[in-house]
């Protein structure tokens, strides 16, 4: 991996303003917010800045105004939850550049920490426009980029400042990059890859560029129905795309070339209708699924096969659940491998590195996101990485 700059190559910041793009896009409900994992991933960077005497200035966008000055959109309403979870007072400026935001941080004071109004209410933010990278470096003496998840957008905020200013990683963004580093880029072998969720089109490229990457290619979840279909399976109503039985084939072929070895299921939970517990559960052969039933889960003996496979592996890289995990009992092939990589992690054996909303849910549902070696809240900036495309925002640093 080129190297990027961490915050250990910053001298003395004492006094100087610090431009950090942040992650500040959380849920709200009633007004509240309702999960704060993003601003907890910023702690580190903004303490450390603040305690070192920088005046901290957040940059960050919020929800999806496209250009227009949104009042329900404004980051002046998370400023006091902000506030209260770092344990500081932070001011809200309500500007995100040029002479208003400087007129307004004249007054800050080293180790001070403020929130600059959201970068999408200028149109210039998502075109990455020149001028408005440059009237927001203007108010800052280095820009530090904490926010993997916004990272594959080529964005004002994101990617055109880093070239304006001295540019650091920030500590989430370090870690991040460091797992996923560790999971993809120079990974110990052998190496399994585990493709789950709901559909094939939606990770074809994760599919293709990991089959030249992994020496294990676990596929399940729906799009597991899609490959047994092209390897002329019956898979009864099962949920799949037929059209793409043609692709999944490549796939197949590929992977055989590049010495990869594709693990389809070759037992299933299978029902007659969708829903909790249903009458019509069991367990059955692959071959052996009824015209009226569909696949929803992976089965037992596929799940210790591919235990026993994740034991002669180094390194994991896991998106995607291998059934329809929020619904009970198909939950069980995503928990039970999930606890076996938790283990075997815990063990020191295993780099494990998880991403994707869902998968993230199955994993707290496991009550084993902890024990991985990284979980990646990123969304899109996660799967675009496991595509193998380069994030605008992270080669930005890597100069
Ligand atoms: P992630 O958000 O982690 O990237 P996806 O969004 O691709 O994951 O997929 C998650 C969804 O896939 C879940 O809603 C899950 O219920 C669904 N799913 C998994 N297996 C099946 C299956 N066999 N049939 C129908 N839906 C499935
Ligand atoms: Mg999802």
């Amino acid at each position: 991996m080129p190297a990027f700059k961490t915050l250990d190559d910053l001298g003395d910041v004492r006094g100087k303003r610090a431009l950090v793009r942040v992650d500040l896009n959380v849920p709200m409900h009633d007004g509240a917010v309702s999960d704060d994992t993003r601003f907890r991933a910023t702690l580190a960077t903004v303490t450390e800045l603040a305690d070192k005497g920088a005046i901290v200035l957040l940059l960050a966008h919020f929800g999806r105004p496209r250009g227009e000055k949104r009042p329900d959109m404004s980051l002046s309403l998370v400023t006091r939850p902000y506030s209260a979870m770092l344990g500081r007072s932070v001011q809200f400026v309500p500007e995100c550049d040029g002479e208003g935001v400087a007129q307004a941080i004249a007054v800050l004071r080293p180790g001070d920490v403020a929130i600059l109004e959201n970068t999408r209410f200028h149109a210039g933010e998502e075109k990455n426009d020149p001028a408005l990278a440059a009237s927001m470096a203007a108010n800052g003496d280095f820009y530090v980029n904490d926010a993997f998840s916004a990272a594959h957008r080529a964005h004002a905020s994101t990617e055109g400042l880093a070239h304006l200013l001295p540019a650091y990683a920030g500590r989430a963004m370090e870690k991040e990059l460091k797992a996923l580093e560790a999971a993809l880029g120079n990974p110990e072998r052998p190496v399994a890859a585990v493709v789950g969720g709901a559909k094939v089109s939606t990770k074809l490229d994760v599919l293709k560029h990991l089959v030249g990457k992994v020496d294990h290619l676990i596929i399940g979840g729906g799009m597991a129905n899609t490959f047994l279909a092209a390897r002329g399976v019956a898979i009864g109503k099962s949920l799949a795309e037929r059209d793409l039985t043609g692709t999944a084939e490549e796939i197949l072929e590929a992977a055989d070339k590049a010495n990869c070895t594709v693990h389809l299921p070759y037992d299933v939970v299978v029902a007659k209708e969708f829903a909790a517990n249903p009458p019509s559960l069991r367990t059955c052969n692959v071959h052996e699924v009824a015209e009226d039933e569909m696949i929803l889960d992976i089965g037992p003996a596929a799940v210790e096969a591919l235990a026993d496979a994740l034991k002669t592996c180094r390194t994991l890289v896991w998106n995607g659940p291998l059934g329809a995990f929020e619904t009970p009992p198909f939950d069980a092939a995503t928990v039970a491998l999930a606890r076996t990589a938790a283990a075997l992690t815990q063990e020191g054996g295993l780099v494990s590195v998880a991403g994707g909303g869902d998968t993230v849910a199955a994993l707290n549902q496991a009550g084993v996101a902890g024990d991985f070696t990284f979980v990646s809240t990123a969304g899109g900036a996660f799967l675009e990485w496991m595509e193998g495309k380069d994030l605008p925002g992270v080669s930005a640093l890597m100069r």
